[in-house]
């Protein structure tokens, strides 16, 4: 078997990646290890809206709800919301990630995308020391697929990148672990992505309410590896469940656990290699959302790929144009929200309702980082130290 791309990891990043690297002229295989694409969800399902400019995805099967914003909930509950175009990656649709994904899929598939499921990467491919495809299993078969470019769309758990030789190990300070129920019988029967702060309820996270319909929602959780131990996420949630009468009467229809990454982006090109996604690192280090970025990373390496396919050039300086423009698109956003992730982590639960007070009756319609820094120095000039690190980002 010979492509020109192997991708390891049907997600979304890996079938936006093939995507754009078909249309642009390349033989792409995706290999997924799941005999489904999209399931089992591993994902709260919330979206920015900004995604309908991107020509990525079409049809509306995959939306299950509009939201019109964030109501961002400090732990004395007070509420600072915010407007869908201001409030993040997170909030804007809630989807249905299954049938997301699919469809990603089936754009891929139109452009001429290749998909072999139930295979999963267990090695690189090397002759002497350079990358040229990928070992796979497919039931009890072992394949050996050759490619020019092996694609790393293999998510958190990613391995590709490690084979290569880039540290791509979390440390616990850097993940986010998750769970999360879908609820059903609850009472949320409003547009709005809810998210609950806290160091009680979430240490070092927070808690998500998604309406999916108007008694149907997602309802997870995140906390920080370094402040977790075992069963501690699920805990916490169902505590938190308990604590609101609107969510206790509801029933389970689904129960994940999964992780996030929650560092700066790794190394994400070698000679004959890319990686993206959450593979990348390519998530929201405050939020642990990772799907736009997943969309816009993935395009960029799709059109790189294409064009080295054309060029017949597969080292690290022609693959650097992913990287460079990748840095350009989102590099400094996911920068200044690994700073700010660090300094929330300093707040208690006292500084945490002090700041929602101070913004929450803020005109967020004119909302940016530095309009936002500096409402909250001039209120609280002892802010001044905490937020320098952030202040010299923006
Ligand atoms: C509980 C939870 C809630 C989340 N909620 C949100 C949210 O609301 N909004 C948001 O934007 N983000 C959210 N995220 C993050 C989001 O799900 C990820 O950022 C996104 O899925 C990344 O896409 P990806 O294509 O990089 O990886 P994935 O979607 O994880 O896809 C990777 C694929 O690679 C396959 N794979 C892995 N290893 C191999 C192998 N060796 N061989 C073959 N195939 C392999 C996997 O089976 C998988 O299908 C959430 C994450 C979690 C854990």
């Amino acid at each position: 078997m010979k492509y020109d791309v192997v991708i390891v990891g049907s997600g979304p990043a890996g079938s936006v990646t093939g995507r754009f690297a078909a249309e642009s002229g390349a033989k792409v295989l995706i290999i997924e290890r799941r005999q489904e694409i999209g399931v089992p969800v591993l994902c709260g399902e919330g979206i920015s809206r900004k995604i309908d400019d991107w020509n990525i995805i079409e049809g509306k099967r995959w939306i299950a709800g509009r939201m019109d914003g964030a109501r961002i909930y400090s732990p004395d509950k007070t509420c600072v919301t915010l407007a869908a175009e201001q409030a993040g990656n997170e909030t804007g649709y809630v989807i249905y990630r299954d049938i997301f994904d699919q469809e990603l899929a089936r754009r891929a598939i139109k452009a001429g995308v290749e998909y072999m499921m139930n295979t999963q990467a267990i090695g690189l491919l090397k002759k002497e020391d350079k990358i040229v495809g990928i070992k796979a299993k497919h039931f009890d078969e072992i394949l050996e697929i050759e490619a020019d470019i092996v694609v790393g769309a293999d998510g958190v758990e990613s391995k590709i990148g490690k084979w290569a030789g880039i540290n791509t190990t979390l440390k616990p300070y850097d993940i986010e672990t998750c769970a999360q129920y879908t609820l059903t019988n609850v009472d949320c029967n409003n547009n709005y992505c809810d998210f609950y702060l806290g160091n009680k309820i979430a240490p070092g996270g927070y808690v998500w309410v998604f309406p999916k319909r108007k008694d149907e929602a997602n309802v997870g959780i995140g906390i920080l590896g370094s402040l977790s131990e075992k069963g501690m996420a699920l805990k916490l949630l169902d505590k938190f469940i308990a604590d609101h009468p609107e969510l206790k009467k509801g029933e389970p229809v689904r129960l994940i656990a999964g992780a996030a990454p929650v560092a700066e982006p790794v190394q994400t090109v070698k000679d004959n290699l890319i990686l993206v996604g959450d593979a990348a690192r390519h998530v929201d280090p405050i939020t642990g959302g990772g799907l736009t970025t997943s969309l816009e990373g993935g395009k960029i390496a799709g059109h790189t790929i294409g064009n080295a396919v054309k060029k017949q050039r597969f080292d690290k300086e022609t693959l650097s144009t992913y990287e460079t423009s990748w840095k350009k698109a989102f590099g400094k956003k996911l920068h200044r929200n690994y700073v700010v992730k660090e300094i929330m982590l300093d707040f208690d639960d006292k500084t945490l309702n002090m700041l929602a007070d101070s913004v929450k009756d803020y005109n967020f319609q004119e909302f940016s980082t530095l309009s936002l820094v500096k409402a909250l120095v001039f209120k609280h000039p002892t802010l001044l130290k905490k937020l320098a690190p952030l202040i010299k980002l923006v």
